[in-house]
Order: C-alpha cells, then structure tokens, then sequence
C-alpha cells in the first residue's frame, strides 16, 4: 500500500467539487486501501478523496470501529444541533468550535456497490459532513464565524509568509482528531 500527500490549505484541489464515481472497480479499491493507510498514518478519523488530489466522490472514515468507505455520498437527512472542536487534516495544527447539526443520515454505497443508509449523531455525524464538505469543495473555515474567520485567515496568511517551506505544521500539531 502507498500513502499519499495530504493536500494543504491553499491547494485549488480542495476548492473544486469533485465527481461521482460510475463504476466501482479494482482502481477505486485500490484507491480506498491506500487512502486509508494516508488517513491512519496522518493520523485522522477522516479523509475525502480530493484531499489526496483524486477528484471523485468518495470518503473514508474510522471513528473506532474499523474502517469504511463511502462511495458517492449524500446527506438526506440532518437534525439538532452539536458544537465540536473541529479541525482538518488540510487545515494542520488549527481547530475551532464550530456548530453544525448534530444527526445525519447518510447514504451512498459500499465497495461492492451495494446501498448504503447510515444514521449518525456526535462525532461519526460531525465526520460525515466535515467529509461531505470536502466533496463538495467546501473547507471548515467557511463554516467559521466572521470573527474566527478573520482569525484563522490571519493566522493562516503569517504561516505562509514567515515559515520555511518544510515546516507546515509551525504551530503545533495540536489536534487530536483532525479529519
Ligand atoms: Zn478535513
């Protein structure tokens, strides 16, 4: 198995909506094996495709009870609302209270192309939209408060004027589950 680059803030890869997967094969399973070796090796519970630069719908997750893979993924459903320190394996050493509904459920298909309908709250919940966001092309600092917002882009903007290049992680890798 291969471990990717995980792509950084900045890269117009995270940017861009990615694509819906019309045939699960042999390079999808690939795909999945080593983007899960990324994901554990960072380490993170999450990891959407285009944060490994591969733009197509598919996400892989462990939340603690084995991995799993989700192919062309859809939020039906979302319900309450859940405040989380929420950081992001693309978004190194940061992370924010964020507010997001707390319930999803969630469905897409396995890798044996089978339906899949999952139904999740707290932190596996949290792991589906931060996911689908990155699908979607969306990163968790558009889901920041103006004030967190301006801080984080601050923040973000000093790390890529004053540190050296081979120091990404400049402030600390301070997250304990970054997806
Ligand atoms: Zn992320």
């Amino acid at each position: 198995m291969t471990t990717f680059a995980i792509r950084q803030y900045g890269d117009p890869v995270l940017k861009q909506r990615t694509k819906e997967i019309e045939e699960i094969d042999g390079s999808v399973a690939k795909l999945v094996a080593d983007m899960i070796e990324t994901m554990y090796d960072a380490p993170g519970v999450g990891l959407a495709a285009n944060q490994v630069g591969v733009q197509r719908r598919l996400f892989v997750y462990d939340i603690g009870t084995g991995p799993q893979a989700v192919i062309n993924p859809r939020i039906v459903e979302t319900s309450g609302e859940w405040t989380y320190e929420e950081g992001c394996l693309s978004v190194r050493g940061l992370s924010w209270p964020i507010v997001r509904p707390d319930a999803v459920h969630l469905v897409g298909l396995d890798l044996d192309g089978n339906e899949m309908s999952l139904e999740a709250d707290t932190l596996e919940g949290r792991c589906f939209q931060h996911e689908l966001d990155h699908l979607d092309g969306i990163l968790l600092l558009e889901r920041l408060d103006e004030d967190q917002r301006r801080e984080a882009l601050s923040i973000l903007r000093a790390r890529t004027l004053s540190l050296p290049a081979g120091d990404p992680d400049g402030l600390g890798g301070l997250l304990h589950q970054p997806s």
